[in-house]
C-alpha cells in the first residue's frame, strides 16, 4: 500500500542552543530521540524561551513528515444535540423540547451522505449528544443509510462517550470491556470505519468532577479506544485545554495516551526492529536515520494487526455560551505552546492536528510551524464549538486550505481518514 507517509524524510537537523539553560538537556534528548519526562514537559511549559520549544517541535515534525502538511475533504454530521448530560464547557447540548434542540431524520442523514458523496468528500465525521431515547438500532441504521448512499465514504463516528452510552442502551455483551467490543463489532458491521478523538477532555478526576461530572472517566475512555484498536479500528485523541485544568494535568493526559500507545505498538515496533526500551517506550520521533518514514504505522501494512492512535488534536476551550463563560480561555501563545509540547511528549503518535475550525486558519498556519502536520478539512456544518462567528456553517475551500498550507511553508497533501494519499479528479477520488 502506498501512502502519504512514504515520501523521503527530511535530513536530521541540529537544534540551535536554547537561550534558557533549563532547556539544554531537553534539546539534547529531542536530538537523540529520547523520551521526555513529565518534568521535561513542565520545563517546556514554564520557559520564556518559547522559540526554543517551537524549534524542537518543528524538528520532530519534519523528521516524521518532511515538508508535507495534510488536509482532507470531509463533512460533519451532528445527528442530534439532545443530550442527557450537561457538561459545563459545552455550548452544544440541549434538553429535549428546549429551544434549539434538534434530531436529524433518517432522510436528512441520507441527504447529507449524498451531499458528501457529490462534493467528493472522503470522510463523514458523525457525532452527537447522548440522546436519552433513541434506540441502538437507530445508530446502526444511520451508519447503514450513509453506507448505502455513499459506499466510498469513510465513516468516522461516535466518541468514546457515545460508545459507552450505546453499550448501556443496547445491553450488548454486558457492562464491561466485552460489551464495548460487542457494540463496536455491531457498528463496524454497519459501516463504522474509525473513532474520532472527542470526549477525552482532560484525564483528571478533579477536572472531571468539576467540569464534566457524569461523563465517563479517563479509564473508560482509554478502554473504549483500546477495544477499538484490538478490533483493528484506528482512532484519534483530543485534549480540551484552557479551562479549569492545570498544565500539569495536560501533561498527565499526554502521559496516559503515550503509555497506552506504547502497549498498542509494542509488537509492531519489535517486528520492525524499532527499539522498545525496558520500560516499554516506543519512540517514533527520533533522528531520521533510525526511524525512517517507512516505519510510521499504517493500517493493514507492515505487520500491523491492530488499530492505533493516529493523531493528537489539542482543542482550545471556547468559553462563549458555556457554563464556564466567566473564564478567559487560552491565548494564542498558549495554543502554540500546548500544541508544541504535545508534539514533543507524544513521541509515539504519528500525527498532530491543528484543527482549524477551533484554532482558526491563521492560528493553524502558525501551528504548522510548531509541530502540527495536519489542519483537518473543508468541514461543513460543524456546530459543536464555533471559533469563527456566530453561524454554524463552517466551511472553507480546498483552494483556501492549500493556500494556507503553502503560505506556512509546506506542501499540501490531501489525505483520507487513515492518512493515505488521495488522488483526485474533481469529485472522483481514490487512495493513491
Ligand atoms: S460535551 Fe457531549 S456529553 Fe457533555 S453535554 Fe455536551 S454533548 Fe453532552
Amino acid at each position: 500500500m502506498s501512502s502519504a507517509a512514504t515520501a523521503a524524510p527530511a535530513p536530521a537537523a541540529r537544534l540551535r542552543a536554547p537561550a534558557d539553560p533549563a532547556l539544554a538537556q531537553i534539546a539534547r534528548k529531542v536530538e537523540a530521540g529520547e523520551r521526555l519526562t513529565a518534568a521535561d514537559g513542565a520545563a517546556l511549559f514554564a520557559t520564556r524561551d518559547i522559540h526554543a520549544v517551537l524549534r524542537m517541535a518543528d524538528l520532530v515534525r519534519r523528521r516524521l513528515h518532511g515538508d508535507q502538511a495534510f488536509f482532507n475533504i470531509n463533512r460533519h454530521l451532528n445527528y442530534s444535540n439532545v443530550c442527557a448530560l450537561s457538561c459545563k464547557f459545552c455550548a452544544f447540548h440541549r434538553k429535549k423540547g428546549q429551544e434549539g434542540a434538534y434530531e436529524h431524520s433518517m432522510d436528512d442523514i441520507r441527504a447529507e451522505a449524498r451531499k458528501a458523496r457529490d462534493s467528493g468528500a472522503t470522510e463523514m465525521h458523525v457525532v452527537g449528544g447522548l440522546h436519552p431515547w433513541l434506540p441502538f438500532g437507530h445508530y446502526t441504521d444511520m451508519l447503514r443509510a450513509i453506507r448505502e448512499e455513499a459506499p466510498q465514504l469513510h465513516i468516522k463516528a461516535f466518541t468514546a462517550v457515545e460508545i459507552v452510552h450505546l453499550q448501556r442502551i443496547s445491553k450488548r455483551g454486558g457492562d464491561g470491556y466485552e460489551g464495548v467490543k460487542a457494540v463496536l463489532r455491531d457498528l463496524m458491521e454497519a459501516g463504522l470505519g474509525s473513532l474520532p478523538g472527542g470526549g477525552a477532555e482532560v484525564f483528571d478526576d478533579r477536572v472531571h468532577d468539576e467540569a464534566f461530572k457524569g461523563k465517563i472517566r479517563s479509564d473508560q475512555w482509554l478502554d473504549v479506544h483500546r477495544a477499538a484498536h484490538e478490533l483493528g479500528l484506528n482512532s484519534n485523541a483530543t485534549m480540551l485545554y484552557g479551562h479549569i485544568e492545570e498544565r500539569s494535568e495536560r501533561l498527565h493526559h499526554m502521559e496516559l495516551l503515550r503509555t497506552q500507545q506504547d502497549h498498542t505498538l509494542a509488537a509492531w515496533a519489535q517486528a520492525q526492529g524499532i527499539p522498545v526500551s525496558p520500560d516499554g517506550a516506543v519512540v517514533l520521533t527520533g533522528p531520521a536515520a533510525r526511524y525512517p518514514h517507512e516505519r510510521l504505522p499504517m493500517p493493514g501494512s507492515r505487520g500491523l494487526t491492530t488499530g492505533y492512535f493516529q493523531t493528537i488534536i489539542p482543542l482550545p476551550f471556547f468559553p462563549n455560551a458555556s457554563e464556564l463563560e466567566h473564564l478567559p480561555g487560552p491565548t494564542g501563545l498558549e495554543n502554540l505552546r500546548t500544541l508544541a509540547v504535545a508534539r514533543l511528549m507524544l513521541d509515539n503518535f504519528p500525527h498532530v492536528k491543528a484543527f482549524w475550525i477551533m484554532q482558526t486558519l491563521p492560528m493553524a498556519q502558525l501551528e504548522l510551524q510548531a509541530g502540527a502536520d495536519d489542519i483537518d478539512g473543508t468541514v461543513v456544518w460543524y456546530d459543536i464549538t464555533k471559533a469563527v462567528g456566530e453561524g454554524n456553517h463552517q466551511e472553507t475551500s480546498v483552494a483556501d486550505l492549500k493556500r494556507a498550507i503553502r503560505e506556512a511553508g509546506f506542501v499540501p497533501v490531501e489525505r483520507d481518514t487513515l492518512y493515505r494519499r488521495v488522488e483526485r479528479d474533481g469529485a472522483s477520488w481514490r487512495v493513491g
